[in-house]
């Protein structure tokens, strides 16, 4: 048996902190299908390949392993990448290789496998809509851009990562109109999904808000 709770929505919109806080309190494996996508984003930055160039891709995630620790490591190919994902190059190149279908195939499969048997908290921008239609569930978080590009800043400032708030803004921007957009499982919010603005609400008000929906799912 197994409990699976989708929150989908924009880059910067509290998911990953949410879900992570969420799944700590209720004793729940957290999934972060984001991570999937950078890691194949910094395996074709560290080995050169375009994203024009589907052969190499192909060929690159027949050789591709993902590995997510408990403890929120992640690891690539056995390396350490949970910081070296977030940094700027993988910030661009992870939406426009998010769209390829040899790759969200792949990673389908993946986050599948992860989520097999287990309680789960994923997050991501497809998970109550393609990832897990069938999720007890499904949440879609939201922040106006300005709130999301400040929130963004903040986590950058904390690793370390060097960035002005116009460029995460732009980013954030960019990779907004490009997942929804996009042909194959755009961000969108599913339509038996429960929409949450978290402009005004800080993170544990989030995290009481969601955890009472799963009360009350996890007891009917
Ligand atoms: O959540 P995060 O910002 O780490 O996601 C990085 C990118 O990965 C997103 O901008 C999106 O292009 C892609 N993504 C996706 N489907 C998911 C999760 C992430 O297309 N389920």
């Amino acid at each position: 048996m197994s409990f699976v709770v989708a929150v989908d929505g924009p880059a910067g919109s509290g998911k990953g902190t949410v879900a992570k806080l969420i799944s700590e309190k209720l004793g729940f494996v957290n999934i972060d299908t984001g991570a999937t996508f950078r890691c194949i984003a910094l395996a074709m930055i560290q080995r050169n390949i375009k994203k024009e160039e589907e052969d190499k891709i192909r060929e690159l995630l027949n050789h591709i392993e993902i590995n997510m620790k408990p403890d929120g490591t992640i690891l690539l190919n056995g390396e350490i990448v949970t910081d070296r994902i977030r940094e700027n190059d993988v910030n661009t190149l992870v939406s426009p290789i998010s769209v390829i279908k040899i790759v969200r195939d792949k990673l389908l499969d993946v986050q599948r496998k992860i989520a097999e048997g287990k309680n789960v908290v994923m997050e991501g921008r497809d998970i109550g809509t393609v990832v897990f239609p069938d999720a007890d569930v499904k949440i879609y978080l939201d922040a106006s851009p300005e709130e999301r590009a400040k929130r963004r800043l903040k986590q950058n400032q904390e690793k370390g990562i060097e960035s002005s708030y116009e460029e995460v803004l732009q980013n954030i921007i960019d990779r907004d109109k490009r997942d929804s957009s996009r042909e194959i499982a755009p961000l969108k919010q599913a339509d038996d999904a429960i929409y949450l603005d978290s402009t005004k609400l800080s993170i544990e008000e989030v995290v009481e808000k969601i955890t009472d929906i799963i009360k009350v799912k996890w007891n009917a």
